[in-house]
């Protein structure tokens, strides 16, 4: 039987358990997650979306239709700004990989969008690509 891993906001008002066996881990290169993130790219830990579980506080959500035409409803700390993890049409949760209380659980596997991905991002080609 799978069991579940805590995760957090940058502040700590907001906690929260998830999956400890994800349905894949994904670097996400998407323009979206670029902006949000700062970052090259987001580390998408996606679990069922029941298996999030909100432990502590009460997290701000900001609803987008996504560029496939998916609707994605994005929850973030509404002190510290961290994003926390986006709830997919699909009944999938895209965990934010770097919230997670281990930094070491997030282990990812594939690749999503490199063709958004800018010409300076070092792209791990090991990974599969979705
Ligand atoms: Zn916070
Ligand atoms: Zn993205």
């Amino acid at each position: 039987m799978s069991g579940s891993v805590m995760a957090g906001c940058l502040c700590g008002e907001i906690r929260f358990s998830v999956a400890d066996l994800p349905l894949m881990q994904v670097l996400c290169h998407c323009t979206d997650c670029q902006i949000i993130s700062g970052a090259a790219y987001y580390c998408a830990y996606l679990v069922p979306l029941d298996t999030v579980s909100l432990q502590q506080g009460e997290p701000a959500r900001y609803d987008v239709v996504a560029d496939s035409g998916r609707r994605n409803s994005r929850r973030f700390c509404s002190s510290c700004g961290s994003r926390l993890w986006a709830e997919l049409d699909s009944g999938v949760a895209s965990v934010n990989g770097r919230c997670l209380d281990d930094l070491d659980h997030f282990q990812p596997s594939h690749n999503h969008l490199i063709g958004s991905a800018q010409s300076w991002c070092q792209i791990n080609r090991d990974l599969e690509e979705i």
